[in-house]
C-alpha cells in the first residue's frame, strides 16, 4: 500500500475528516469511527510505520512517547482510578486491519480479559 492511500496517513493530513482529542507534533488521537467501548480512541503517530513489527531501532523514543500519552488520556478522561486497555493490533494473526501503527485505547467499561 502506498502512504497515499493509508486511511491515519489521510486523517492527520486532515484529508478524512476525525474527532481529534489531541494533536502534537508527533501525535494524533482520535475517536475510532467504531468504538468498540464507551471511550475508544486510537493513539496514531504522524510517522508512517506500518506495524509493531516494522518499527526500528530509532523508533523506541516514538514508541515509548505513546504509552506516555496513554496515561494522559488516562487522567483527561477520568480513568486512572479504573483503567483501561491498550490493544496494538499486529499483522493478519493480530487482527490488524489498517497498515499504520496504532495504539487502541478503550475505557469506560470492564474489559474481557484477553491474555
Ligand atoms: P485495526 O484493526 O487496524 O487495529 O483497527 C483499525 C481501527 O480503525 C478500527 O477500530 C476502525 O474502527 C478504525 N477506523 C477505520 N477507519 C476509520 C476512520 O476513517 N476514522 C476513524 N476515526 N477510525 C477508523
Ligand atoms: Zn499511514
Amino acid at each position: 500500500m502506498k502512504i497515499n492511500d493509508c486511511i491515519f496517513c489521510k486523517i492527520i493530513n486532515n484529508e478524512i475528516p476525525s474527532e481529534a482529542v489531541l494533536n502534537t507534533d508527533d501525535f494524533m488521537v482520535v475517536k475510532d469511527i467504531a468504538p468498540k467501548a464507551p471511550i475508544h480512541l486510537l493513539i496514531l503517530p504522524k510517522k508512517h510505520i506500518l506495524s509493531l513489527a516494522e518499527i526500528e531501532e530509532g523508533d523506541q523514543l516514538l514508541t515509548g512517547k505513546m504509552l506516555y500519552i496513554t496515561k494522559k488520556l488516562a487522567s483527561k478522561f477520568g480513568l486512572t482510578e479504573r483503567g483501561f486497555k491498550i490493544v496494538i493490533n499486529t499483522g493478519p494473526d493480530g487482527g490488524q486491519l489498517v497498515p499504520h501503527l496504532h495504539f487502541h485505547f478503550l475505557g469506560g467499561k470492564k474489559m474481557a480479559e484477553l491474555a
